[in-house]
């Protein structure tokens, strides 16, 4: 059975394949381990193995997590599950990133529940590039809406869109939605300061993503096994 460790090297071999492939600079990728379910003992591998961006799904368990790691420097933590109004507080005191912002209404809570002494609180809109029911995610056309919105927020930065395109898609279908959500992030990517990162790709589909312009992949199982 492969090491934590090892399978965090071949996380960052199978991105940069991928950047090579899509003639892409190397390193232009962040990976974001998704720790969600996972122990703490988990994390501290990872972290001994110099993995630095954490992500994960639910508040609590984020949190609880976030308290038992703050001794260690330089850890980022993202916030990448969807984000019901009466948690937003638990986030905004204690996260560096929200990746599933989808509403106004959580938008402006976790501008008026940063903390004074915090920096910004780094966000990114969550879009339903599939237009799937079942996900999160606002739908293209909503975007510009929320943009304005968050742009005049102070204790927010916005640093771009966040993505989980359809599972088990066709070749077609997956070459259409990720072409589709690229072309939505160079829109505003050229217009507004700090809009940095697209975050789509996971342990399944990261070279496809790779190749249609992701700056950041959220990788669960390939680095911490299957989960429950
Ligand atoms: C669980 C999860 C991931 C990681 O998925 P894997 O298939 O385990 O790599 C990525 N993004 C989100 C939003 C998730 O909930």
């Amino acid at each position: 059975m492969q090491t934590i460790a090892e399978r965090l090297k071949s996380a960052h071999e199978r991105i940069e394949q991928a950047l090579a492939g899509a003639h892409r600079p190397s390193n232009s990728v962040q990976l974001l381990a998704v720790s969600k379910t996972k122990p703490v003992s988990d994390l501290l591998i990872a972290y001994e193995a110099g993995q630095r961006l954490f992500g994960e799904n639910y508040v609590s368990e984020g949190v609880e997590k976030i308290q038992a790691l703050k001794a260690l420097t330089g850890i980022q933590w993202h916030m990448i599950g969807p984000l019901q109004s009466n948690k937003t507080r638990a986030v905004a005191e204690h996260f560096d990133w929200v990746q599933s912002v989808d509403r106004l209404k959580i938008a402006r809570r976790l501008n008026d529940q940063r903390p004074e002494g915090m920096a910004p609180l780094n966000v990114c809109i969550q879009v339903n590039i599939d237009d799937e029911d079942s996900k999160s995610g606002v739908a293209p056309e909503e975007i510009d809406t929320l943009i304005d919105a968050i742009t005049g927020f102070e204790k927010l930065t916005l640093r771009g869109l966040m993505a989980i395109p359809k599972a088990d898609p066709t070749p077609e279908q997956q070459q259409q939605s990720l072409t589709a959500l690229h072309d939505l992030f160079k829109r505003y990517h050229t217009k507004l300061s700090n809009f940095d990162t697209l975050s789509v790709g996971m342990s399944a589909d990261m070279e496809a993503a790779i190749t249609h312009g992701s700056t950041m992949v959220r990788v669960g199982s390939a680095i911490f096994g299957a989960r429950d």
